[in-house]
């Protein structure tokens, strides 16, 4: 395995050396109430951090995101539904094979990379919920959740919002912004490892719970453990604890701090490449990751590829399509201004251009 590669995707991101060393721990056994606790408080914390409405609660999943995302479609959405979904790349689109899977009626509608702050494209649908993924991380476009939770709130739509890649480096309101059901996961922004998600639900959300034909995912079942600090089935016990170490230094710095840097650091890398062939590919990005074009004919592959080889960094390539049109960098974790100027560095040098 590769440890020393500079890496710049969005998710897995860098870690901290605390985290890393909390990582490096026995697992402790956690049927008890120490472990109780430290469940508990990341619930509060969690809760705090995206200010949930009063009597929300936090279900903790052992999976990753994708399977946040199915758990919410699954425990929320029945036979009586019609999802909007907002089908603006592939995460957007997970949504629609997860309706189709659970046969959720459906419509879904492609934003073309707008960012849905003019919320016409919503209107006149017949729907009873909105799936949308906050940041689509398949080509960087950050939509306007303000709008479009005021757009679920006038219509009485259940408004089931991923924020798996903008949760920490960018703004996030669930009471600003209507939001019913929040899934976030481990290894975007909490900069943690993968395999630890989480959907946070309001009360009117929790209102809604149907009789859930998984087992495992249940969230009836979540809350009923989750009462006492506990899951269950095994969770992802050093994960959490290493969320309860990330949560409280988050909440002691204050979470704007942490989007001012993720904001920083975006901007320092997107004023430094100015120069080079490349162009942000959408207006609307978030402080979580810049996706950029080739304005020279190159393919974005190509770049990924060079990046990877000659110089050990590790960017996002794309799928299908955008293989050759797009790349993209995270600005997610413990990354410093100095981490990303080995990344400038490295496109200057493959473009031959002086910095
Ligand atoms: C990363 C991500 C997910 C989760 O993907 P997994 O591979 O299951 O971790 C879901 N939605 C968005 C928008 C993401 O960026």
């Amino acid at each position: 395995m590769q440890y020393h590669k500079h890496i710049f995707t969005p998710g897995p991101v860098r870690m901290s050396e605390q985290i890393l060393r909390i990582g490096a721990e026995q697992t402790p056994y956690f049927r008890n109430d120490a472990f109780s606790a430290v469940l508990k408080q990341c619930e509060r914390d969690l809760l705090a951090l995206v200010n949930a409405p009063e009597n929300s609660r936090v279900i903790f999943l052992t999976a990753s995101g994708t399977a946040g995302m199915e758990a919410a479609v699954a425990n929320l959405l029945g036979e009586k539904d019609r999802a909007l979904v907002v089908d603006g790349g592939s995460f957007g689109h997970r949504f629609v094979e997860l309706c189709k899977r659970h046969g959720v009626g459906h419509t879904a509608v492609d934003p073309c990379g707008t960012n849905l702050g003019d919320t016409a494209a919503l209107n006149g649908i017949d729907a009873t919920a909105l799936l949308i993924n906050a940041h689509e991380t398949s080509v960087g476009v950050l939509y306007d959740l303000e709008a479009v939770g005021e757009a679920c709130r006038q219509k009485g739509w259940l408004n089931i919002v991923d924020a798996i890649s903008m949760f920490v480096t960018d703004p996030l309101d669930m009471q600003a912004h209507s939001i019913d059901a929040l899934i976030i996961s481990s290894h975007k922004g909490l900069a943690l490892p993968p395999g630890l998600s989480m959907v946070v639900l309001t009360p009117r959300a929790i209102g809604h719970l149907l009789s859930s034909n998984t087992l495992y995912f249940d969230f009836r079942n979540y809350l009923d453990d989750g009462a006492r600090g506990q899951t269950p089935y095994t969770p992802a016990v050093t994960i959490i604890l290493q969320l309860q170490h990330r949560l409280a230094q988050i909440r002691s710095d204050g979470i704007a701090a942490e989007q001012a840097k993720a904001a920083a650091i975006a901007t320092y890398f997107r004023d430094a490449i100015l120069p080079l062939s490349l162009k942000p590919y959408t207006g609307f990005m978030p402080n979580a990751m810049t996706t950029l074009s080739p304005t020279d004919g190159r393919s974005a592959f190509d770049i990924v590829h060079a990046l990877d080889t000659k110089y050990d960094i590790v960017v996002a390539p794309s799928g299908g399509a955008l293989r050759d049109r797009i790349f993209r960098v995270a600005h997610m974790g413990a990354v410093t201004h100095a981490d990303t100027d080995i990344l400038i560095d490295a496109l200057f040098d493959y473009y031959g251009v002086k910095r």
